[in-house]
């Protein structure tokens, strides 16, 4: 698209934003279960509203708009107050997950700094299950992630496992509570306790449970303890814009301590404009995401929170124990909150979503990685809880129907793909991706042959593919 040469009448300009959905997932449905995180009518409608109520506020500046920074104080302890944080705690309103992460792994790295000059590479131990965002941040901000890892069966964290990763260049253990991929909480306490024994710090990934577990444990389920009550445990990261059913742009990073989050910001007041301090990664910083938050837990409080948790984990457990009983699925690990993996020995889980999503159910494919198995992944949120005994009906039809064609797996002649990979330029990406049908948004119907492919690729060539696929999705 070029810009216009003159303006266009508002009506054809919202009426084309929406158009432009109608390849999108159908989130409202109920139907998909990933990546949205939809709070029902009511919740939709005051976010939309406290959401522009804020459109134009600036949070770069909390002395010019103090409105933002009572948003963000608030936001920040009614989030401590759930996760054990000591009175003493400090934390920062991010736009997600990712940032969280990168925060509190920029403050432990300027901390080392501090006390350590002399480490010059600095380390961080993560299980395999760690979400990807702590390799980013590592990538970003020039650490070394050292993977280890978890047990085979569990899909927990190994404590010992952890211990013996740890170098004279470490600064930082992770613990996922729970884990995206099997919503599996790691042996928190434990790691946390190594990690002081070692004199470095501990930080628990809350992103998807930081607004779950908690609930979850008001309302007398089972939750192993993780968050900063734990000894030895010095920072953390919760979504809202997860489970908490804020508009997206909406995380918190926490700190039992303000000594380590003084590293977290960035000041320079030496250039030839006005002084920036930094408490994040973005300096101007829109208001709406921090309204739509501070909206949404004041509209649900405690008891709502505590009323959807339930449902959702009643529903996760209708998906757990049927998937225990139907032949040749099996659930990975136990999930604690409402986050379930089903892998099978027998049948391609590609092409089990592939059949569910012609049905209209969107389930998210999980590739095997160095010790875990390939897998179909569903976040069970409020709006799925109604869909789920339909979703369960059609799957059942759909494993007769993979019983019934006894199809061979679509497996390509890796050896020749790998073959063509090793000595790749970025042309041979291209070709490939072309054969595979990898060719701009619109995938085929049938995902499974790419997906097998990419199962069975050594992670360097699958990122460097996908790299490739995404430098040419943006075309220009
Ligand atoms: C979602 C998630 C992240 C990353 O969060 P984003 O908001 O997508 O940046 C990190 N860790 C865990 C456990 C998550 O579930």
């Amino acid at each position: 698209m070029q810009l216009p040469k003159i303006g266009r009448k508002p009506e054809d300009i919202l009426n084309d934003l929406e158009s432009f959905k109608a390849k999108d997932l159908p989130w409202e449905s109920g139907r998909v279960f990933a990546y949205v995180y939809d709070p029902g009518i009511e919740g939709k409608d005051i976010l939309k509203k406290a959401y522009s109520s804020y459109l134009t506020e600036n949070a770069l500046d909390p002395t010019v708009f103090p409105s933002t920074l009572k948003l963000e104080n608030d936001i920040i302890s009614m989030a401590g107050g759930l996760v054990g944080a000591k009175e003493d705690f400090v934390g920062n309103f991010t736009t997600g997950g990712t940032e969280s992460i990168m925060l509190a792994i920029k403050s432990a790295r300027d901390y080392f700094r501090h006390i350590k000059p002399e480490i010059k590479t600095p380390e961080i131990v993560v299980p395999h299950t760690a979400h990807a965002a702590f390799h980013k941040a590592c990538q970003f901000l020039g650490l070394k992630a050292i993977v280890v890892p978890v047990d085979k069966t569990t899909y927990k964290a190994i404590p010992e496992e952890m211990e013996k990763a740890i170098t004279p260049n470490t600064i930082l253990l992770v613990g996922s509570a729970p884990s995206y991929a099997q919503g599996v909480v790691d042996p928190i306490p434990e790691m946390a306790a190594i990690a002081h024994k070692h004199g470095i710090l501990f930080h628990t990934d809350a992103c998807v449970g930081g607004l779950f577990l908690p609930f979850a444990k008001r309302a007398g389920y089972d939750i192993p303890d993780f968050d900063l009550s734990v000894p030895g445990v010095t920072s953390l990261s919760m979504d809202f814009h997860k489970f908490g059913y804020a508009a997206k742009g909406a995380s918190a990073v926490l700190y039992n301590a303000r000594d380590l989050r003084r590293f977290q910001i960035f000041t320079h007041s030496g250039w030839a404009g006005y002084t920036v301090i930094n408490t994040t990664v973005l300096s101007t910083k829109g208001g709406g995401p921090l309204a739509a938050c501070w909206a949404i837990l004041n509209l649900l409080g405690e008891e709502g929170y505590t009323k959807i948790i339930r449902d959702c984990r009643e529903g996760t457990e209708k998906i757990i124990n049927w998937v225990k009983q139907e032949e040749g699925l099996k659930v990975l690990g136990e999930p604690v909150a409402n986050l379930v993996a089903v892998a099978s020995d027998k049948y391609s889980v590609f092409r089990i979503s592939d059949l569910m999503r012609k049905k209209g159910w969107f389930l998210q494919p999980q590739l095997a990685g160095s010790t875990s198995q390939e897998n179909i992944h569903f976040s069970i949120g409020a709006g799925n809880v109604e869909h789920i005994d339909s979703m369960l009906n059609d799957w059942k039809e759909i494993m007769q129907q993979i019983r019934d064609e006894n199809r061979p797996d679509m497996v390509p002649d890796m050896e020749m793909l790998i073959g063509m990979l090793e000595n790749a330029t970025p042309d041979t990406f291209t070709q490939m991706e072309t054969a595979l049908g990898l060719q701009g948004a619109d995938l085929p119907d049938e995902l499974e042959p790419i997906n097998q492919v990419l199962n069975r690729l050594p992670v360097d060539l699958r990122n460097q593919l996908l790299t490739e696929y995404f430098n040419r999705l943006y075309n220009n």
